[in-house]
């Protein structure tokens, strides 16, 4: 699976890169330098909207993709171009908010992160997933359905761009 490092002006691609599974840096005080030297040391896929810093990208070396257009039409454009498949299995996700490796919690297991949590919602999910790195907790609330009708409507802009 491709790993990328994506560029300050990108973070919603960043998450829905990170949601799908694959392992993204992103940080939205990251200079262009950094951003180049950690793609091409962590040899990472970077993804930028900046013709300038793209070129310079081209010239290093280190693959890379010029993304254009609003964060649904970048999404559709990276998916295509990298082969990504718009579904996401919470139990291959990375944390959305650091990239770090999600713990999938079941049963008694969840017991760990009843203090991280209200208890209404303790009780009422059976699944959870903790973050290794921030320790983060997740677990499919009401965003998860928005989560599923946003990469529906990426599968459609995907079918939409391969028919034409
Ligand atoms: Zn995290």
């Amino acid at each position: 699976m491709s790993s990328f490092a994506v560029d300050a002006m990108l973070g919603k691609l960043a998450l829905w890169l990170r949601l799908t599974g694959h392992d993204t840096f992103y940080r939205a005080d990251v200079d262009d330098d950094e951003l180049l030297r950690v793609a091409s040391s962590q040899k990472r896929i970077l993804l930028t909207s900046d013709a300038n810093l793209h070129r310079h990208v081209v010239e290093s070396g280190i693959r890379g993709m010029l993304v254009r257009g609003g964060v649904d039409d970048a999404v559709a454009d990276v998916f295509i171009e990298f082969g990504i498949t718009p579904t996401i299995d919470p139990t291959k996700s990375r944390c959305s908010k650091c990239n770090g490796e999600l713990i999938q919690l079941d049963g008694t297991e969840k017991e760990r992160i009843r203090n991280f949590v209200h208890k209404k919602t303790y009780d009422y999910y059976d699944k959870f997933w903790l973050c290794k790195d921030c320790q983060s907790v997740f677990f499919q609330g009401g965003y998860w359905r928005n989560i599923q009708e946003y990469m529906k409507r990426i599968e459609e802009l995907m079918r939409e761009r391969r028919d034409t």
